[in-house]
């Protein structure tokens, strides 16, 4: 690996003298995890299908992280290879910080990512009310005891100002003033819906996780459900939902159960089990064959991963 860095210092860009000796081994070693990930896969041909690395536009490689040296922090300034930027800290942290990363959003923001090892207080999870998660296209997510929670409206138009972004940005000429002034905007735009969406997914995941103490929710299959549902999955986000309120739930003392996706959540009836396999996706409500209870799709999906997931975790259906 050493050589490796030697030689991309001493290559005929002149960028890669500038860059801290501990950036240039970040780069050799994200080139490494990400051909060995390749390999792995190979061997395995286990999950989704990986790919080897591949080149990179310089214009596109927006981070780079240093470890012990090359930088120091005082108070809100940081000091990397010689010079001073002053930043706004998000929230005090306690500890030593491992890793340094710079980052550039594609609208031109910068940000310092700080990895630190704390010691922080992890209450124990505690016997008390569960609950099941059924996340939806209608709604956001439907909880087991019915109450239905659904994407904000500035959300949703907020997406829709980022596909107007990205129309005008289509109809641009390449390589023109315009299109840069475009692609800016758009990234602009994106970045702020993102931020905005972070941030009630992380009000949501702190309400869920001090209000409920085990959750349970499907293990979301997304490739599937693209499939299924078009692009719309990824503009709502339900991958990053879940891995902020692993978050939060870790943080409140909350547990997080996954039921298997396969398991048939939305057709099984949750009074008496019988499968109803006509159901499709248009129906929102319908009336189980066999005990004639009639049920909303949404909650009666959550309540059965409520119980599926009660049943895999404790050996039987406490409600
Ligand atoms: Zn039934």
């Amino acid at each position: 690996m050493k050589v490796f860095v030697t030689r991309l210092r001493r290559n005929k860009y002149s960028e890669w003298q500038n860059l801290g000796s501990q950036a240039v081994q970040d780069v050799v070693e994200r080139l490494d995890r990400s051909y060995q990930a390749f390999f792995d896969w190979c061997k395995t041909k286990a999950g989704p299908r990986k790919h080897p690395p591949k080149f990179k536009k310089y214009w596109k490689y927006n981070s780079f992280t240093l470890k012990q040296a090359g930088w120091s922090i005082d108070g809100n300034t940081i000091r990397i290879m010689g010079k001073k930027f002053r930043f706004w800290l998000h929230r005090p942290y306690n500890g030593t910080v491992k890793t340094v990363t710079v980052k550039r959003t594609p609208h031109g923001d910068y940000y310092i990512v700080l990895s630190v090892v704390e010691d922080i207080f992890l209450p124990d999870v505690h016997a008390g009310n569960a609950v099941g998660i059924d996340f939806g296209l209608k709604t956001f997510l439907t909880l087991s005891d019915g109450t239905k929670i659904e994407s904000p409206q500035w959300l949703l138009r907020g997406l829709e100002n980022v596909r107007r972004a990205n129309r005008q940005l289509s109809r641009k000429a390449k390589g023109s003033g315009n299109r840069k002034r475009a692609r800016l905007h758009y990234a602009k735009v994106h970045e702020d819906i993102s931020n905005q969406r972070r941030d009630w997914f992380y009000k949501l995941a702190r309400s869920l996780t001090t209000a409920y103490t085990v959750i349970c929710l499907e293990d979301l299959n997304l490739d599937a459900m693209k499939r299924l549902w078009g692009r719309k999955v990824s503009d709502l986000g339900f991958s990053e939902f879940v891995h902020i309120l692993e978050y939060e739930a870790l943080l409140n003392g909350c547990e997080i159960i996954k039921i298997d996706r396969w398991f048939p959540s939305s057709k099984a009836c949750h009074c008496c089990g019988t499968i109803n396999d006509s159901l499709s996706l248009k129906d929102r409500s319908w009336d189980c064959p066999s005990c004639h209870a009639h049920l909303d799709r949404d909650v009666n999906a959550a309540i059965n991963i409520l119980n599926q997931g009660m049943l895999s975790k404790f050996g039987k259906v406490v409600i």
